[in-house]
């Protein structure tokens, strides 16, 4: 067993309890035994948390790990301007590029917190090779819960769609990729550390048909549902003249609102597209500074909250946010919702409920993770806040949330170390790096 000791235990409970001065007892069996105030009298071995908040692990709810290898590109162009200008670079992907980019994707997430990441995966070029295994391979690696989901694009130009003809795939090819992706990888149990989920692109880049069928089968094979929607002027405008209504008016007509599926952006609802989402139960993958980066505007994250919807935090594509780090993302979902409204609309510890069981929410995990109680897997982290970036602050989950990035001392997932004293366990970070250069290099110098 493992125990943790004189912390500031955040545990992110249903009723927001905290202990300073904690601890935390991981079982052998990947599971937390215990959660509580002062030291533990149970034997195991004993990790030292002074100066240190323990929180659940965090969960990125929208990500494309493949960007990484595109970062730095399209700088001042919106979101269809940058689109159009990578798609033909993302053409040129393969296996290699993609594992890279996801290595050092992943790695940096665990650096910054995350020990549940999504993948939204969407290209897949006909000679690229195997890239979900790809991909797979890297969370395997760095030890992150994976939840790649198998996207698809059927709609090209020449069909009134966005992306470029060699960009996208056969309609009924994509769909039994998909089907096959969660034949070979989906675990279906509650300790999962790698789940499936169906992932269409975007109402601008994927038929109806493709939509409709991918929500069907989703639900016959128990798996969840993702898409982007409602993330810019210029995808309600195209909803409106393509089907006649809003984005989310058709992802109800296509099947696509419900307690198995999450959107990610969600910036521009209208109320009655909020209630509806809540009603629904119909998650949100909330991701400020790709919104902020490509000027996409604020998602109404208060009202989505008080309508019941589930909403997590998605870093979302290295290429749309550079900085690509969840610990950061939560100052900057607070940071978003206060320039809406004000101060006193949304605090640190709702910023760290979106992270954690917000996140988990979305994923259809909230029964195993999210917070720090009995039962529930041992996937947290021990934030550093005594140093010179946190000292003073005294209330630790404010120094997390309003202070700089802090530096992970311990990220466990399912009980096992993933990054121990700010260094990653499973890989190392220079090998990372080169290999993403060497990834970047060789996409760029192919277009
Ligand atoms: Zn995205």
């Amino acid at each position: 067993m493992i125990i943790i000791e004189n912390a500031h235990v955040a545990t992110v409970d249903a009723a927001g309890t905290e202990y300073a001065g904690g601890h935390v007892v991981v079982g052998d069996d990947g599971r937390i035994v215990a959660v509580g105030p002062g030291r533990s009298d149970l034997p195991g071995e004993r990790r030292d948390g002074t100066g240190c908040l323990v929180t659940p692990g965090l969960v990125n709810t929208h990500h494309h790990l493949y960007q990484w290898a595109t970062r730095g590109l399209a700088l001042d162009e919106t979101l269809f301007g940058w689109l159009t200008t990578l798609y033909p670079i993302w053409g040129r992907l393969d296996a290699e590029i993609v594992g890279a980019a996801a290595g050092a994707g992943l790695g940096w997430l665990a650096l910054s917190g995350c020990t549940t990441s999504m993948d939204h995966h969407y290209v897949f070029p006909r000679d690229g090779g195997d890239v979900l295994a790809a991909e797979i391979e890297a969370a395997r690696q760095i030890g992150v819960r994976f939840h790649p989901t198998r996207g698809s694009m059927d709609l090209s130009r020449k069909d009134g769609g966005l992306p470029p003809d060699h960009v996208v795939e056969d309609t009924d090819e994509a769909l039994a990729a998909t089907e096959a992706a969660i034949d070979r990888w989906h675990d279906p149990s509650p300790d999962a550390m790698l789940q499936i989920a169906v992932a269409p692109c975007s109402p601008f880049s994927v038929t109806t048909r493709l939509m409709e069928e991918a929500a069907v089968l989703a639900r016959r094979r128990g798996v969840r549902l993702h898409t982007h929607l409602a993330e810019t002027d210029d995808e309600e405008e195209f909803c409106l003249k393509q089907f006649g209504c809003t984005p989310v008016e058709y992802a109800e007509r296509v099947g696509w609102l419900g307690d198995d599926v999450w959107l990610a952006h969600g910036v521009h609802l209208d109320d009655s597209a909020i209630a509806r989402l809540g009603a629904t139960g119909t998650g949100v993958a909330h991701c400020p500074s790709s919104n902020a980066r490509l000027g996409t505007g604020a998602a109404r994250v208060r009202e989505l909250l008080d309508n019941g919807v589930p909403v997590g935090l998605g870093v979302d594509g290295a290429a749309s946010q550079e900085v690509s780090h969840l610990g950061a993302e939560l100052r900057q979902a607070l940071y978003t919702a206060r320039q809406r409204q004000g101060p006193k609309s949304f605090g640190a510890r709702e910023a760290l409920r979106l992270g954690t069981i917000g996140g988990a929410r979305c994923l259809g995990r909230q029964d195993d993770l999210g917070s720090l109680e009995p039962g529930k897997l041992a996937d947290l982290v021990m934030w550093r806040l005594d140093g010179l970036g946190h000292e003073g602050i005294d209330d630790k989950v404010a120094a997390l949330v309003f202070g700089p990035p802090a530096r992970v001392d311990l990220a466990l997932v399912g009980g096992r170390p993933i990054v121990e004293r700010g260094e990653l366990v499973g890989a190392d970070a220079d090998t990372l790096t080169a290999n993403a250069r060497r990834a970047h290099r060789r996409l760029i110098d192919a277009v």
